[in-house]
């Protein structure tokens, strides 16, 4: 049996660098093809030239801008009419630095267009397609600062945050469709995205970075033990475990017909 045919398109959203590129190779050894998007139409070239070579694999290329409507839009029918995509790596993001009171909001958009925007359209369009074939992947990437927003830029985290929860509710919307959900959160990854966004990664120390080929590692482990959250560089799942433990206490108190006694 071919093992492409079996294992169906993997589109993958900035996969010129990274952590996308990674998911390339690592899918394309699981005999997917590919479909490959990000703006840089060379480096693609070149990458789906040699994953074709190496893998035996289909690989077609599109460049799209995803801050950019059109392109989204362009994306978005392809994944409601090729019923050969089985896997969508919502993957392509920026970062930021520097406080929000001093940002460059414009900036920001493009980001809030990148991070969120067109990881919803393109979740949503899947969404639409796998549960219609009764099967598939989507594979969101946040990121830990979702978790810890003190501690990174603002619109960055709450961008990630956004992942987390969307991920959380499509996972329960899809429940018995036969469509698998994940979202993969990455600690601090060596990749291009730290120079891209203007910080320097130099000063982070050595134990806090991760190269991007043991954390796609680590995730693609992580949606094959079927995990919902994968947090590659975490020890113990326990820790994520009673973190969600803790939400699902609160939840029988957080909408009642009074108010906590504390506010009267
Ligand atoms: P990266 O090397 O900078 O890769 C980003 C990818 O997104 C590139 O392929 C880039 O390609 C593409 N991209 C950027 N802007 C785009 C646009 N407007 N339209 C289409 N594609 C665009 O960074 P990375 O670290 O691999 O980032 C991948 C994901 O991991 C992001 O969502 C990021 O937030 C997340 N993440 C990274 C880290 C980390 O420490 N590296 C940690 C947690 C989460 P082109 O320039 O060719 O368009």
């Amino acid at each position: 049996m071919n093992p492409a045919k079996s294992q169906g398109t993997a589109l993958i959203t900035g996969a010129s660098s990274g952590i996308g590129a990674v998911y390339a190779q690592r899918l394309a050894s699981r005999g997917f093809n590919l479909l490959l998007v990000a703006r840089d139409q060379r480096r693609l070239d070149e990458s789906a030239s040699k994953l074709h070579t190496e893998h035996g694999v289909q690989v077609e290329v599109l460049k799209a801008d995803l801050t950019q409507k059109d392109d989204v839009l362009k994306l978005e029918q392809r994944l409601r009419t090729d019923s050969s995509i089985s896997l969508l790596v919502n993957n392509a993001g920026m970062a930021a630095d520097g406080l929000l009171a001093n940002a460059d909001t414009d900036q920001l958009e493009r980001m809030i267009q990148l991070n969120i925007t067109a990881v919803t359209r393109l979740a949503s369009a899947a969404a639409a397609g796998f549960a219609k074939a009764g099967r598939g992947t989507i594979i969101n990437i946040g990121s830990v600062v979702a978790l810890f927003p003190e501690r990174f830029n603002a619109t960055y985290s709450a961008s990630k945050a956004y992942v987390l929860s969307l991920t959380q509710s499509l996972n329960a919307e899809l429940q018995g469709t036969g469509v698998t959900v994940q979202a993969v959160l990455p600690g601090v990854t060596r990749t291009e995205i730290w120079e891209r966004s203007g910080i320097d990664a130099s000063q982070i120390p050595a134990d806090m970075v991760m190269e991007a080929g043991e954390m796609v590692d680590a995730a693609l482990s992580g949606l094959d033990q079927g995990e919902l959250i994968t947090i590659p560089s975490l020890p113990d799942a326990a820790d994520w475990e009673a973190f969600v433990a803790a939400r699902h206490v609160m939840a029988p108190n957080l909408s009642k017909s009074k108010a906590a006694t504390r506010y009267k």
